[in-house]
Order: C-alpha cells, then sequence, then structure tokens
C-alpha cells in the first residue's frame, strides 16, 4: 500500500487589541452589553464613511515584520461581498490581492529540530457582528459591536505535514504575537480563531490533492484532533480508491470528528472591487525601518542572554521567558537588587505555583517585582530563614499585597543572628541534655548536632541555623577530651 502524506496550511485570523474599531471610533472591547459600541459606520448605515484607524495599521506592519514579510510600498482595500444576517451592509472591508504583507516566514521547532514555515500573506480586514440562536423567543439575535474590530488574516503555505507541525506552528505564532503586544491572542473570547486546509497526497508526489477546508476548531488541541481525524479520514478513502470531494467542513468538538458542511461546487464569487471610500495605504522603506526599530526582543533572543547574563539554567531561561509579562517581571526583581538565580528560583519555584493554585495570571498578582526582591534580600541578610520565608511570609504576600518588612515584623519572625543570644540557648540546650554532655566528655564529637533541634525549639524557629551550628562547635570543643599527642 502506499504510504501517504499529510499537507495543511492554516489561515490564522487575530484579533488587533487597539483601543477603537478599524474604521469607525467605537470603542474595541470584549464583554460589553450587545450592542452599545456601534455607529452610523459599523452599522453600514448609507452615507457614513469609514477612515482608517493607524493604530491598526501599524500593528499589522509590526506583525508584519515578526513574520519575515515584505511590507507592501503600495496597499489598499477592497469590498468582499456576501449576505449575512451578522454583516448589515452586505460587505466586509477586507484586502485582496494587494494585502499590507506577503511572502514571510516562521521558524517553528519539531522535534527540537527548527523549520521554517512559509507565510503567503497577512492581510487587514474587519469582523462581521455576533449572532446568537435561540436566546429565548425562539429566534436569533445580533450583536454588533465585533462588527468593524480589526483583524489580521495570516495565511500560512501549505507546508506543514502533520497535526504536531499545525500545533507547534499554533502556539508559536501566538507566543510571538503575544510577545509583540498586538493582541491579546485568547482563542476563549474569539480574538484567536484557525482554519485549516488540509489534504493528502502519496509520499514523493509533488502536486497537491484535493483539498478541504475546516473549520470550527476553537483550540490548539481541537486544531491537532481535528487534522488527524481529517488525515486518517482521506487517507482512507484515497487508499481505497475514493475521490476526496473539495468541501468544507465543521469539525465536531464533542464527536471529535469533522461533518461536511457545504460543497465548494457552488465556489462563492465575492465580487471584490477597490473600497472607493478609503484611500489606498503607502509605506516607505524609511516608515517600514522606523517600525521594526519598535519591535520588541523576542522569546529566542531573550532566552539566550537570559542564560548568558544570569547564569541561568535552560529550562529555567525557557520558563521564564515563556511570555513576555514573565520575562519582564523577572528583569524587574533583579532590577530591584535581586540576584539572577534567586529571582529565577523564586518565581519558578513559588510564584507560578502559586498563581497556578489561584487560577491568577501575573497580571493579577498582588507582589510586586520589587516585593519580591526586598523578601529575596531579607533571607541573603539572614534577617528570615528560607523556611519562614516559604511558609509564613510569601504565602501572606500572595494573599494580601504587604511588604515581606511589614509582615516579618507583625509576626515577629525576624532570625536572632546575636551569638551572646544563641550561646544563651546553647548553654540551655547542653543543661538540657545531660546524656549530650556525657557522650561528648567521652570523646563523641558527633552528638553535639543533636543540640541543633533543642535550640532551635528554644529560639522558636527564630535562630541563624549556620550560627547555631558555628556555636555549638565552638562551646561544646571544652567538653571533648584532648587529642591524642602526635607520636
Ligand atoms: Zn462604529
Amino acid at each position: 500500500m502506499a504510504q501517504y502524506e499529510a499537507v495543511i496550511g492554516l489561515e490564522v485570523h487575530v484579533q488587533l487589541n487597539t483601543a477603537t474599531k478599524l474604521f469607525c471610533r467605537c470603542r474595541n472591547h470584549f464583554g460589553d452589553p450587545p450592542n452599545t459600541n456601534v455607529c452610523p459606520v459599523c452599522l453600514g448605515l448609507p452615507g457614513a464613511l469609514p477612515v482608517v484607524n493607524q493604530a491598526a495599521v501599524a500593528h499589522a506592519v509590526k506583525t508584519g515584520l515578526l513574520l519575515n514579510c515584505t511590507i507592501a510600498a503600495f496597499s489598499k482595500f477592497d469590498r468582499k461581498h456576501y449576505f449575512y444576517p451578522d454583516l448589515p451592509k452586505a460587505y466586509q472591508i477586507s484586502q485582496y490581492d494587494l494585502p499590507v504583507c506577503r511572502a514571510g516566514w516562521l521558524e517553528i521547532l519539531l522535534n527540537e529540530q527548527p523549520r521554517r514555515i512559509g507565510i503567503t500573506r497577512v492581510h487587514m480586514e474587519e469582523d462581521a457582528g455576533k449572532l446568537m440562536h435561540d436566546e429565548g423567543g425562539g429566534g436569533s439575535v445580533v450583536d454588533l459591536n465585533r462588527t468593524g474590530t480589526p483583524l489580521l488574516e495570516i495565511v500560512s503555505e501549505p507546508e506543514l505535514h502533520s497535526p504536531d507541525a499545525a500545533y507547534a506552528y499554533l502556539t508559536t505564532l501566538k507566543q510571538l504575537i503575544s510577545y509583540l503586544g498586538v493582541s491579546d491572542c485568547n482563542m476563549e473570547e474569539g480574538s484567536l480563531r484557525c482554519d485549516a486546509n488540509v489534504s493528502v497526497r502519496p509520499v514523493g508526489v509533488t502536486t497537491l490533492g484535493t483539498k478541504v477546508e475546516i473549520k470550527n476548531m476553537n483550540s490548539f488541541k481541537g486544531v491537532h484532533k481535528a487534522l488527524s481525524y481529517e488525515i486518517e479520514r482521506q487517507t482512507k478513502a484515497v487508499s481505497a480508491g475514493q475521490a476526496i470531494v473539495q468541501e468544507t467542513r465543521l469539525f465536531d468538538t464533542v464527536q471529535e470528528k469533522t461533518v461536511s458542511m457545504r460543497s465548494k461546487e457552488e465556489a462563492h464569487d465575492y465580487r471584490y472591487f477597490p473600497d472607493p471610500d478609503l484611500a489606498p495605504m503607502t509605506f516607505s522603506a524609511a516608515q517600514v525601518e522606523a517600525v521594526r526599530a519598535t519591535l520588541p526582543e523576542l522569546p529566542r533572543a531573550r532566552k539566550e542572554r537570559f542564560a548568558a547574563q544570569f547564569a541561568l539554567s535552560d529550562y529555567d531561561a525557557t520558563l521564564l521567558t515563556s511570555e513576555r509579562a514573565m520575562a519582564e517581571y523577572f528583569e524587574a526583581t533583579v532590577q530591584a537588587g535581586a540576584s539572577g538565580k534567586a529571582a529565577a528560583n523564586w518565581i519558578a519555584n513559588n510564584l507560578l505555583t502559586a498563581l497556578n493554585a489561584a487560577h491568577l495570571t501575573l497580571a493579577q498578582c498582588r507582589i510586586t517585582p520589587a516585593q519580591l526582591a526586598d523578601m529575596i534580600a531579607l533571607v541573603e541578610s539572614n534577617a528570615i530563614s528560607s523556611t519562614n520565608a516559604k511558609n509564613d511570609v510569601f504565602p501572606v504576600m500572595f494573599a494580601t499585597g504587604a511588604s515581606p518588612q511589614a509582615i516579618v515584623d507583625e509576626k515577629g519572625l525576624r532570625q536572632v543572628s546575636d551569638t551572646t543570644q544563641i550561646d544563651a540557648w546553647v548553654r540551655a540546650a547542653l543543661e538540657q541534655n545531660p546524656a549530650v554532655m556525657a557522650a561528648l566528655t567521652s570523646g563523641k564529637a558527633k552528638a553535639a548536632g543533636t543540640l541543633v533541634g533543642a535550640v532551635m525549639r528554644l529560639s522558636q524557629g527564630k535562630a541563624n541555623p549556620a550560627l547555631v551550628n558555628a556555636r555549638i562547635a565552638e562551646l561544646t570543643r571544652a567538653y571533648l577530651p584532648p587529642p591524642p599527642e602526635p607520636a
């Protein structure tokens, strides 16, 4: 039996997080009451004129540069016509033949090997409204808050050959776009959506098989499952000598399979033409270079710098740069005086665990980087023990946002490093333990170790453990028999 390979191309829609919509000044915000962020422009009322949002254009150019694209010197908006109840003016403003960005690539890691996936184009377009069915009354209702929201459509070349590769592409793309700060990439709120084109062909064949488009995948795991199902379905069909029907299929998230939605036989004619209400956009080389200069340090470069500058392990450097907010939190903690190693340990081992347990993001964290650095300084100056820091100080900081100094003072946790006080505890411990004294006088030096627990109890855990060990060694030496004379 012939071996088959899958050929996958992805179309990703990213909602830009500009303050206002793409062609009007309505608020661009998820979750407001229905039909409150609307105006004649985004309602598509006759005579209303769109004006392009320059912040959205800047986001598009930045994203194009992030994806190694060529930025068009000349780009325009086109009308894409279709009728649907969520699109009041019966055309969507999109870009047809002259998108802002084209011919780029995205590097992904597949089985730890870097691979470049071609980016065909990145174009700007407006979103449609949102239909809700059976919301009461038995009919459907429409919320037009989303109409006119700025979107980028990022189209990959058909260069992905497995569900794993598609998954790696999507996670890498999401990480980079989040770093750029142009979208929050929240799939649950619809600010990142993905459709896939998939076909199969015998290994060694270079022409493409008949492709099927899959829609309705609402998570990266869903994309993986839908592609796995669809590749298997097509491979079985082709192996059995059946033809693949060119069609659009929906992913059924409950049954985890794709189901036929509509045949592409009735391919749409969108009657694209340039939008006469919008002037074309031009970008000079100097403008593009000015935008390039504003690109942030990206995860891989930052990871390498962290590893070198702060002597972090590969694991810690990867973890701390996985999100821009975390990388910035870490650097702010170091700038506030903590060592890189200590900051990395506290963030990776304590802070992230606490955030996960509380279902909070770093943006919602009540501990500021400066407070974390202060707490690390208290541990390193022996003002508090690391056990007290972990168990008594950090959890209160996390819950209340109080400063570590205030918590230490309020709980009386300040570690005792005064040798006169520690010596008094050591003598008291010796008096309470005559058996230890007897063992020492008979030459068993190790018996002194059993005094540590007694001293810590006497000090209520506040004695500096390193000093306790040193003072016990010093004060018990007198009880030991003299060392034998050298022969
Ligand atoms: Zn509007």
